[in-house]
């Protein structure tokens, strides 16, 4: 890894490409008309995925770039569950037909706050609405310090198959400055009892770059989780964005490490990670080389949505629940962002949709090639602009960008050919930026390259 670009393009704040164009894009021009009309166009041969979000916690973790809020009682939860079943039947209603599903995804949040009852109930309304298919991944993710025996019950009996439990760090010193002391017994027992459960495929979120966070203690972390044995890990940098997050106020920011020492966890994480025998996966995750996310990248079907990597090549997403993004043919829907805006919309009986964005040609071409460049670290241009009937040339011109990264040695060309030097794969997302024609302006909301 060069110092030199790390310097000139670390402290860039950039999207993470989890959607093109992202979400500060959204505009309320897409409302819940256009996806009541958007959802009755599904095609009839298209496998769908779902999204539902569950937007409580017990505990707020002072680090938290969610869209949470917390819920020391179970009453706001179970009223919000019954709103989230009405919004299945009234987009179920509007496709017309029981869709068939290949990816059901429960994210927060902590979606293990539910009751264990209340989890069936849920996912027996999704399976009565859709066709959720018998080889279907069913993932959830899981707070650790709160998982009791009756929800593993409720996630074996509800055909749950993979579980991502959040750890973020075993030191100490850090789980205090973030208020989310964890203990590695607590997250060795959870994944143990899963696993006895019958769900196999087990992932570990892990964060680099929080206050009091070393080198050593990344280390020492990811030595604990190894010897876990996960199949996937994610990594992720910690977004200090205190303006938009009120909560990380809370965290001191001289205890924070700077871009240097953020590079250097960054790297030793992936180093250990490697050695271990873990394969990395695009630009934050690692998964062990039968995992089926390493098999999809070798073969050049790895893909990206919401929630980061991805094996789903669904080519709609269904999202539910507050602040949930949905993704359809003609583009990008996201529903009220608030627990509260988001239930009075559903009691008013329409959907929850108030914002979106409708794809224009120039967005979806660009749109592919960030996603190849995010996912394989290159991308054939000359392929990709030929499968939307555009020329390349003008693509590899325009960008000012680009010149400069090929000029610095980040990006190789040949032809049409782009490559990312193996030694600048951190910046991957200043890369994949070249090609946003929407970027700028909304910088605040982004993490920093590195
Ligand atoms: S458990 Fe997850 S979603 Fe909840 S506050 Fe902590 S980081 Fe945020």
């Amino acid at each position: 890894m060069r110092p030199d670009l790390a310097a000139c393009y670390g402290e860039e704040r950039l999207p993470r490409y989890t959607s093109y164009p992202t979400a500060p894009h959204f505009s309320p021009a897409v409302d819940g008309d256009t996806y009541a009309g958007w959802l009755n166009a599904i095609p009839r041969h298209v496998k769908a995925s779902l999204y539902l979000h569950v937007p409580f916690c017990r505990q707020m973790c002072w680090y938290c770039g969610c869209h949470t809020q917390i819920a020391s009682r179970d009453e706001p939860v179970s009223a919000y569950l019954a709103l989230l079943c009405r919004e299945l039947e009234l987009v179920s209603r509007q496709i017309g037909r029981r869709l068939e599903i290949g990816h059901v995804h429960f994210g927060g949040g902590s979606p293990t706050i539910m009751r264990p009852e209340a989890f069936l109930e849920l996912i027996g309304a999704i399976r009565r609405r859709f066709e959720v298919l018998p080889s279907a991944e069913i993932a959830v993710e899981i707070d650790p310090r709160t998982l009791s025996p009756a929800m593993i019950e409720s996630l074996r009996r509800g055909g749950v198959n993979r579980a991502s439990l959040g750890v973020q760090s075993f030191d100490p010193a850090v789980q205090r400055a973030i208020n989310r002391v964890q203990s590695f017994e607590a997250t060795a027992a959870a994944a143990v009892a899963l696993r006895e459960a019958g769900v196999t495929g087990i992932n570990f979120d892990l964060i680099y770059g929080l206050p009091h966070q070393t080198v050593a203690s990344c280390l020492e972390t990811v030595g604990s989780c190894v010897a876990l044995r996960p199949d996937r890990l994610s990594v992720f940098g910690y977004a200090h964005v205190p303006s938009f997050k009120k909560h990380q106020r809370k965290i001191g920011e001289n205890h924070l490490p700077g871009g240097p020492e953020r590079l250097e966890q960054s790297c030793a994480i992936a180093g250990a990670l490697k050695r271990a025998g873990y394969l990395q996966i695009g630009l934050d995750h690692f998964a062990l080389p039968d995992d089926a996310m390493a098999v999809a990248q070798l073969a050049g079907r790895l893909r990206r949505n919401f929630q980061g990597y991805t094996t789903d090549t669904g080519e709609v997403l269904l999202g539910f629940g507050a602040s949930a993004i949905g993704r359809l043919p003609q583009g990008y829907v996201q529903n009220e962002t608030t627990v509260r805006g988001f239930c009075g919309k559903l009691a008013g009986g329409g959907l929850a949709t108030v914002r979106g964005y409708a794809l224009s040609r120039d967005d979806r071409l660009r749109g592919d090639i960030i996603e190849r460049i995010m996912c394989d670290f290159g991308v054939d241009l000359g392929s990709v602009c030929a499968r939307h009937g555009a020329a390349s040339e003008p693509l590899l011109k325009s960008s000012r960008r680009l010149q400069e990264l090929v000029s610095r040695g980040v990006v190789a060309l040949d032809g049409c050919s782009l490559a990312v030097s193996e030694d600048s794969r951190f910046l991957v997302r200043s890369v994949a930026a070249a090609f946003d024609a929407h970027l700028g302006g909304s910088s605040r909301l982004h993490s920093r390259a590195v």
